[in-house]
């Protein structure tokens, strides 16, 4: 394998893919389907998420993995923030059930504990931090995107993982499980946060070229 010029911090394919296609035709010369991997291609380790906020903790996963691979990094952190819960679970949405990535179990606690709030008091957002890190520690640069909406009583939709079937965004009568990824990529946090970042991916790269 070539060397990468870009690397994403995740392990999840979907946020790869959705870098790619983002990032495809945008800088001469960049082929993101070689170019752009994600951390398993370099065999890069975990980082412990030890931040308190979601740009910390994107700042710490794209600074460890530009520092290992010696090339750009990104990293994303996001979650769910429940406006009745005062912001949680927030950045321990992955595990807010006890154990790290049990979306099934996460989702059900959630919808227990809310199960007496009233749809007029049920506003939450999804929120996502994106964090930009050279190797050499000089490029350092985070962006944040919101999607709020509200939560449903019980789950609707397939799609999307998390707590995608019990959001229903503003303005919309769709919940995030029941829109295509492209429709959900156009108004998702992440999708705000990649967009947010893409000037300085390219200015970046291009510096670099
Ligand atoms: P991570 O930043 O990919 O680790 O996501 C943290 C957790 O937040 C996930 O495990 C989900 O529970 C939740 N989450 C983040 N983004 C989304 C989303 O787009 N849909 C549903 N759940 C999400």
């Amino acid at each position: 394998m070539a060397a990468p010029k870009l690397v994403l911090a995740t392990h999840n394919q979907g946020k790869l893919r959705e870098l790619r296609e983002l990032l495809r035709n945008q800088v001469p010369g960049l082929n993101v389907d070689t170019d752009v991997v994600d951390a398993g291609a370099i065999h890069a380790p975990d980082v412990a998420e030890t931040g308190v906020t979601f740009a910390e903790n994107a700042r710490l996963k794209a600074h460890a993995v530009a520092a290992f691979s010696g090339v750009l990094a990104i990293a994303d952190d996001s979650g769910l923030a429940v406006d009745v819960l005062g912001g949680a679970p927030g950045i321990f949405s992955a595990r807010w059930a006890g154990v790290h990535g049990d979306d099934d179990a996460n989702l059900k606690l959630l919808l227990a504990q809310l199960s007496d709030i009233v749809p007029g008091n049920r506003g939450a957002a999804f929120i996502c931090a994106a964090a930009l890190a050279s190797a050499d520690g000089k490029v350092d640069l985070v962006e944040e995107g919101t999607l709020r909406g509200t939560l449903l009583k019980e789950p609707r939709g397939e799609g999307g993982f998390g707590y995608d079937p019990i959001l229903l965004p503003e303005n919309l009568n769709k919940s995030c499980a029941e829109l295509s990824s492209a429709e959900k990529n156009a108004i998702s946090h992440r999708g705000q946060a990649f967009r947010a970042l893409l000037p300085h991916i390219v200015a970046a790269l291009g510096a670099q070229a």
